[in-house]
């Protein structure tokens, strides 16, 4: 009788557990849990917006009575995907603007703007994503036609990258730019004594800040417009690098109200104001929004020549790229970050810019550490220097897809020897043993299944190359999957929260058509987001 009592105890104490309510109970799914095991699970249970339980459907179901059943039928679910690296709010507003990604040639252009400008009659017309790489002729444009079109309405229209753009006359009038006017890390492009309307990396600020601010209105749109998209794609959080502090109110508010309800990592931009206003308020931490880091600007891009390479282009010979600010700059700002415990995150893509920024990264960090200094784009870096991402626990940050598209013309700038240390995901990964991944959207797609691909396959959507670029640097599936979901979380210190489906996590998740560990390489990018969920919320649903 006595041994039997603790059998009989249990099973009370079993029978009272089916009591317990829960909110959802996923089941008949493939769930990837991500977890430090890399285990899958045929159900989880979501209570409270967070992960309950993981396990068998059967023996959650015995032990919980939840409201909905959602029935995956088989499918695969993953933690939901995390952008390490985009511009939310910009691409937000780039949707209100004239889009130009893909566009084949400047008389293309023309067209798209003069369209935009019938159906938006007054204002300044803003377009974004051009990229003369992408056209036969692949010289910058001037602005001529756009003169001739629009000789009173401003026009910018910015390269894909952001690095440079085109102005009309009528924006450049407004902005006083003159010509032989020089400016610090940037190009004011003259022919023949005139300008050309072309301004590359700080020019184009000359310009750009001459527009108007948006509405509230405005804003509120481009942010959920950014949203929405992004739910479509398995989105569940988003780093947005490069906002002014007044984004961070307007942000706050809108996730408050519950119309905004991506979770947004902001990094701040490089501006006095911002160090001001974080470094008085300190962290801001909710469940949907984190600030605490600072996105600094060490060059600019490989496609327009404006990354800072150790040695000259290799299509350009006496010229090298440039830093966007003096080094002091730079040797100024890391102490204050690292002194409050800050994330200093830079923007560097050429092999100098790299260097430059590793040494202050490291003279401050001193020798391994969990501030979690992260390098954007680290996208050459040489052989020389790779070790200081381990030493000084650097996390480089990178886009695979920049990879696939840069691919065609990045040999012309790089030469064959120095492309091999550009885009090495593989060894940058070896480094810290993980690596966040991302897209720079809306430089590239906002599809996180894109960045799968091309840094498990490493071949563009065309399928090109058959064997992939630089396969070498190819990551794992189970590497790219822990790239977009827990690598990108710990890059936000968030690895403890989000990142995994675990219990006690935020039950964000999203269920795809196909199972992107198993199926064909070339089934990859085709693969569609059927629901997304955040906080146990469906925020997507394909039907
Ligand atoms: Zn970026």
């Amino acid at each position: 009788m006595k041994r039997l009592l603790p059998a009989l105890l249990l099973l009370a104490a079993a029978c009272k557990q089916k009591e317990y309510n829960a909110d959802m109970l996923v089941k008949n799914a493939v769930v990837y849990t991500v977890d430090s095991n890399f285990t899958t699970a045929s159900a989880f249970v979501v209570s409270g917006g967070k992960i309950l339980a993981v396990g068998n459907a059967d023996s959650l179901e015995q032990k919980y009575n939840a409201r909905e059943v959602v029935d995956a039928q088989g499918a695969a679910v993953y933690p939901g995907f995390i952008d390490a690296h985009a511009h939310f709010y910009e691409y937000g507003m780039g949707l209100q603007e004239v889009n130009l990604v893909g566009t084949h040639s400047w008389p293309e252009i023309i067209d798209s703007v003069k369209a935009y400008s019938e159906r938006n009659t007054d204002g300044w017309i803003i377009g974004n994503g051009w990229d003369q790489n992408d056209w036969t002729n692949k010289h910058f444009p001037d602005k001529a036609k756009l003169d001739s079109l629009f000789p009173m309405r401003p026009v910018i229209l910015s390269r894909v990258d952001g690095h440079a753009a085109i102005a009309n006359q009528a924006a450049l009038n407004i902005a006083g730019v003159k010509p032989g006017q020089t400016i610090n890390g940037g190009e004011i492009e003259t022919s023949n004594g005139k300008l050309t309307g072309i301004l590359v990396d700080n020019a184009v600020g000359i310009v750009t800040r001459k527009i108007p601010e948006p509405t509230a209105a405005i804003i509120d749109t481009a942010l959920l417009s950014a949203q929405k998209n992004c739910f479509a794609a398995g989105l569940t959080t988003v780093d947005d690098c490069g906002l002014p502090y007044t984004m961070v109110n307007t942000i706050a508010e809108l996730q408050n109200k519950g119309d905004l309800k991506m979770r947004l990592y902001v990094m701040l931009a490089d501006r006095q104001e911002n160090y001001d206003y974080l470094f008085k308020k300190g962290i801001i931490k909710t469940p949907r929004l984190n600030v605490r880091a600072f996105k600094v600007y060490a060059d600019g891009a490989l496609g327009s020549r404006g990354a800072c390479l150790l040695k000259p282009y290799a299509d350009s010979a006496k010229w090298s790229g440039f830093l966007l600010s003096n080094p002091k700059h730079f040797e100024e700002i890391a102490p204050k970050i690292a002194a409050r415990g800050f994330q200093m995150c830079t923007h560097a893509i050429g092999d100098s810019a790299v260097r430059v920024m590793l040494k202050i990264y490291a003279a401050n960090l001193k020798g391994k550490n969990d501030l979690r200094w992260r390098i954007e784009h680290a996208q050459i870096v040489s052989p020389q220097d790779l070790d200081m991402f381990g030493q000084y626990s650097i996390v480089p940050s990178v886009q695979p897809t920049h990879a696939t598209s840069d691919m065609y013309w990045a040999g012309k700038r790089l030469g064959p020897e120095r492309l091999k240390t550009a885009y090495a995901y593989k060894q940058l990964l070896k480094q810290n043993g993980w690596i966040p991944l991302g897209t720079d959207f809306p430089v590239e797609n906002i599809n996180p299944l894109y960045t799968f691909y091309a840094a498990v396959e490493r071949k563009d959507l065309k399928g090109f190359p058959e064997g992939g670029f630089q396969p070498e640097n190819a990551l794992t599936r189970i590497e790219a999957l822990k790239g977009m979901t827990i690598w990108a979380a710990k890059a936000n210190f968030e690895e403890k929260e989000k990142g995994s489906i675990e219990p006690g996590k935020y039950a964000d998740f999203v269920i795809l058509d196909k199972d992107i560990m198993k199926v064909k390489g070339s089934e990859i990018p085709a693969t569609k987001v059927t629901q997304t969920y955040i906080n146990g919320v469906k925020v997507y649903d394909k039907k």
